[in-house]
């Protein structure tokens, strides 16, 4: 069986460090916001090439987090996309704010910047790109919009840990920086967890208050805060990863090579398309085609499990359906859900399970589609 990730694989990899560091926590005293958060954060802050990095519960604790600090009250808006998990949207939410939903560009499925200006009011404070599969989001154009406006940028970078804009780590542009360690992650933990990034020291105190009752002393709350704390276990843990992330990141570039050179010649699948200045960490590889539904039938026949990232845009989802401010068009979110599907990928992958896949993919569209057409 080949599947769409495979967490596990990534411990076995790296078993021996990562059962010494987990034993060295278990051995120890502190279980929570220890010696070994606080190496992570300042590792994940030099990676990165920020000041400051303050770990978390979990992605979507990030993005509601760096929203408080940001100063966002309820009522405020928040542009964001549909096309993503619905975590960001879900963040927006939880404190009150106001999601309004833009469309994404049919190339790379991230933020239509063409869309901001109609849907910015007078209550717009935040804009959220999504990194999505891997790349940046189209930072320039956003950029210059939050700057004209002077709007907060806040990056979800939970689908690019690593991932290069123009040269810099993805995490390191905006105000703030969101990251999730969910376990298939490209920095993944074995459990939750999740990570804030910002060059703005002030911005960097105010979210470590919030993650811990607002305290800065013990005891002493000098905001509002609450707990979503990051434990020692999974920071260990995510220590050893970091020190392989660029290169399981590699290795994610050399399958989607892999992939690419192989399905280069198929006319019926879009394969993913990488913007000038973007360095692609493929936490998925998202082909696109009319025949999608066909191909995951004939592909999980042959024990290969693609997935769907995502089936439904959040407008559509049940608990926002017919409530969600969007903007006018979003027909490119709307149309390619049902035409998406992202191929296996994960660094372990082994060479003979990439060709099984992109053997199935030819087959498919060689023999079945070939047929019907004819
Ligand atoms: C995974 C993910 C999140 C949420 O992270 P959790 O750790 O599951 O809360 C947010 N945004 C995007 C784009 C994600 O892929």
């Amino acid at each position: 069986m080949i599947s769409c990730a495979n967490p596990s694989a990534q411990f076995l990899a790296h078993q021996q460090e990562i059962e010494s560091a987990v034993l060295n926590v278990l051995r120890g005293s502190q279980y929570i916001l220890g010696k070994e958060v606080e190496a992570l954060e300042d590792e994940f802050a030099k990676f990165l090439g920020v000041k400051s990095v303050i770990g978390v519960a979990n992605g979507t604790d990030a993005i509601e987090i760096s929203l408080l600090a940001l100063g966002v009250r309820p009522g405020d808006e928040v542009i964001t996309v549909s096309h993503t998990a619905v975590a960001t949207v879900a963040a927006i939410e939880s404190i009150g704010a106001i999601p309004v939903l833009v469309d994404i560009s049919p190339d790379t499925y991230t933020m239509n910047p063409d869309q901001l200006d109609e849907v910015l009011t007078s209550k717009t404070k935040v804009v959220i790109p999504v990194h999505l599969y891997g790349q940046s989001a189209d930072l320039q154009r956003i950029m210059d919009f939050c700057e004209k406006h002077n709007l907060y940028l806040i990056e979800d970078v939970s689908q690019a840990h690593g991932a290069k804009w123009q040269g810099k780590r993805l995490g390191s542009i905006g105000h703030i920086g969101c990251f999730s360690c969910y376990p298939t992650k490209n920095l993944g933990a074995v459990g939750d967890a999740g990570l804030i990034s910002s060059n703005d020291n002030s911005i960097a105190e105010k979210v470590r208050k919030i993650r811990q009752y607002g305290w800065k002393e013990r005891n002493s709350s000098l905001i509002p805060g609450r707990n979503s704390r990051i434990d020692e276990l999974q920071a260990a843990i995510l220590r050893v990863k970091l020190r392989y992330l660029d290169d399981s990141n590699n290795k994610r570039i050399q399958i989607a090579r892999s992939y690419t050179d192989d399905l280069i010649n198929c006319n019926d699948i879009q394969l993913p398309i990488v913007k000038d200045g973007n360095e692609h960490v493929y936490h998925l590889y998202v082909i696109k085609s009319r025949f999608r539904d066909e191909l995951l039938r004939f592909l999980s026949a042959s024990n290969i499990y693609p997935g769907i990232h995502y089936p439904t845009p959040v407008h559509l989802q049940p608990a926002y359906k017919n409530r969600l401010r969007t903007s006018i068009n979003m027909s490119t979110t709307e149309t390619v859900c049902s035409e998406i599907l992202s191929l296996p990928i994960y660094p372990e992958l082994l060479l003979e399970e990439r060709s099984m896949v992109t053997k199935n993919v030819t087959n498919f569209f060689e023999c079945i589609i070939k047929a019907q057409k004819s």
